[in-house]
């Protein structure tokens, strides 16, 4: 959610910047901008929309030169998408320019004082604001640098002390020819280490193409960063923890590669994904599942008397068949929560609870809320992400990663996956400290580890898939049915469809179906059918008639071998034969590809979904 790079070194800073924010896109596509020190003055260039559309062309128009500079691709959150909102934001002198993600609660108060002042706005941001106070608290500090180094890092922090809300922040004063001024509270901000120069970034993509070497800010932290050195300091602890890591991909695995989209790209990945999920931690000696960074000891594990798993969005679903799994291997009570909801209502959390959190980014607000909130009340939180390094994997007490490598595309797929596959080993580990027999173990890790080759022959089957959507691409309403280990992944396929294609589309229990919503149902309302060959197979086709009864034109995935189901549905998807708690795995893949081509055929940008945005950094 918005992404911010800035550079600063002896290379020219704009094609620079231009790269960091194509590969910073998907976190944001409102509108763009770049502030650099060109002779001297900052000269600002931003512009609404996309950016090879919008800024992109505007640079090439109007260059900027110059070895400092900062930029910025917006997710509106306070005035609409506009050139005037775009950022960089000056101050009132035109001398500071900043970029920002995140949000300043406070800035109504902020504003109002500073107009009282004599400042003017020409935005309707927070951001607008936020550069006002620090060019304000600049003019009282200039002249007279303090013990901890220049003025505008000072200002910095004068301003940030008086800020309630959140943001990641990149500064640069015309004044400081060699300075960019970072700080973070609550969004993400790292520093990427050249030789002779160095960035600011919101995550790693952007930088990624230039140096490996970074350092994941904390907090409060506030970095005075020029080609030659850094410093950081905190605004809470004033001595500030920093740490240098490696990024451990490259610049070619957050690339599109031959595929048209990243969401195919990252569909298309999955057989390899999965198996870097399960790779390592298949135990068959033991028929169990293992880890290295839970933290938390046999006794501690089996203490665990219930289990909160916190998520939003996609990850929400994965938990709900967390839960499932969970409860099936473990026989330990699991509560599925939203990230919000948990932090906000006064949920009772009794001794030996954990909360495990679930998060691609490893920087979703609401699941680090929840996250800290948990642990304030003195559980232990554990956390499965992806982003190595990521606030998140951070501050947990113990987690697994996801190692299913970048996800650039808004909709998540390969995380999600990822993520079942791992719940699914946490399932068997739990599972095993109790009573869960070892044949029964041995048998799921064998399905487990046949599944890659599984996802493989889904994929084969990409070019019926595009015939099923495009057959169905016009209509208006979906419902997406199962019950069971796959009603998660009816909300997950109609949360896919909802957020590439705008179709509206519901999820829903199959069961649950008939008291209500089935009101629905009728010729131009297709259903997309979950039934595959589990336990409740007879009971899942009872309801799939009730839909047939109302002439609904059905769309079934059901198990290779089913011929009764052809008897039934318009049209059938197969998928392989598997364990019932892992066809949410199998399942989920011929759902994204349905999305997928849905959205194609009525024209979508899949990549760049409208309203949305990778990593939602804001609560
Ligand atoms: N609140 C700021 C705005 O609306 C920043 C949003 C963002 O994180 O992109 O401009």
């Amino acid at each position: 959610m918005c992404g911010i790079i800035g550079y600063v070194g002896k290379k020219s800073a704009s094609p620079i910047l231009l790269e960091g924010l194509r590969r910073l896109e998907y976190r944001g596509y409102d509108s763009a901008g770049v502030a650099v020190l060109d002779q001297a003055k900052l000269v600002v260039r931003k512009k609404l929309g996309k950016i090879d559309e919008g800024i992109a062309r505007l640079l090439k128009a109007e260059p900027v030169t110059g070895q400092l500079g900062i930029a910025h691709t917006r997710w509106a959150t306070h005035g609409v998408p506009s050139d005037k909102n775009s950022h960089p934001h000056f101050d009132q002198s035109q001398k500071i320019a900043v970029v920002h993600n995140g949000v300043i609660e406070n800035y109504d108060a902020l504003k109002q004082k500073l107009a009282r002042a004599g400042h003017t706005f020409k935005s309707d941001t927070d951001t607008e604001v936020l550069a006002h106070l620090i060019g304000d608290c600049y003019e009282k500090r200039r002249g007279k640098p303090g013990a901890n180094g220049d003025a505008l890092t000072q200002a910095v922090c004068d301003a940030l002390r008086e800020v309630i809300g959140t943001y990641g922040l990149a500064v640069i004063c015309a004044d400081y020819p060699n300075l960019i001024v970072g700080a973070r509270r609550g969004s993400p901000l790292i520093i990427g280490i050249g030789k002779d120069e160095h960035f600011v970034a919101s995550d790693a993509n952007a930088i990624v193409a230039h140096t490996k070497k970074v350092v994941y800010l904390n907090d409060y932290d506030v970095a005075t960063i020029t080609p030659d050195r850094f410093d950081v300091l905190n605004l809470g602890t004033d001595t500030a923890t920093v740490q240098i890591s490696q990024l451990e991909f490259s610049q070619e695995d957050a690339a599109r590669g031959k595929h048209a989209h990243f969401m195919l790209k990252e569909i298309f990945e999955q057989p390899q994904t999965v198996l870097n999920a399960l790779r390592g931690r298949l135990d068959f000696e033991g028929a169990t599942a293992k880890f290295g960074g839970l933290n938390m000891t046999s006794a501690e594990l089996r203490g665990i008397d219930r289990i909160v798993i916190a998520a939003s969005g996609t990850s929400w679903h994965a938990a709900l068949v967390g839960e499932y799994l969970i409860e099936e291997f473990a026989q330990l009570p699991v509560e599925v929560e939203f990230a919000h909801e948990f932090c906000y209502r006064n949920c009772p959390l009794e001794k030996n609870t954990v909360l495990l959190v679930l998060s691609q980014s490893g920087e979703t607000a609401d699941t680090l809320a929840a996250l800290r909130e948990a642990k304030r009340r003195g559980h232990r939180a554990l956390a499965i992400v992806n982003v190595v390094g990521s606030t998140i994997a951070r501050e947990s007490d113990g987690g697994i990663y996801m190692h299913a490598g970048p996800e650039i595309g808004v909709a998540s797929t390969k995380a999600f996956v990822s993520t079942l596959a791992v719940l699914s080993l946490l399932a068997v580990h739990l599972g095993r400290m109790r009573n869960l027999p070892a044949k029964r173990a041995l048998e799921f890790l064998r399905a487990l580890e046949a599944l890659p080759k599984q996802i493989e022959a889904i994929l084969a089957q990409n070019n019926s898939l595009k015939k099923i959507a495009k057959k169905y691409a016009q209509a208006d309403d979906f419902f997406f049915l199962g019950r069971g280990y796959t009603f998660p992944i009816a909300l997950e396929g109609a949360l896919k469809l909802k957020e590439i294609s705008y179709i509206h589309a519901e999820g829903y229990s199959a069961a649950e179906m008939k008291h209500g919503p089935i009101a629905l149902i009728d010729s131009k309302t297709p259903t997309v059918f979950l039934v595959p060959q589990d336990a409740m197979y007879d009971k899942t086709m009872a309801n799939l008639a009730m839909i047939r009864a109302r002439q609904g034109p059905i769309i079934a995935l059901a198990t290779e071998g089913d011929k009764q189901i052809k008897k039934v549905a318009n049209d059938v998807i197969y998928l392989p034969k598997t364990l019932e708690p892992l066809y949410p795995i199998l399942a989920s893949v011929p759902l994204q590809l349905f999305a997928y081509h849905i959205a194609m055929a009525r024209g979508c940008d899949v990549d760049k979904p409208r309203n949305l945005a990778k990593s939602v950094t804001v609560q």
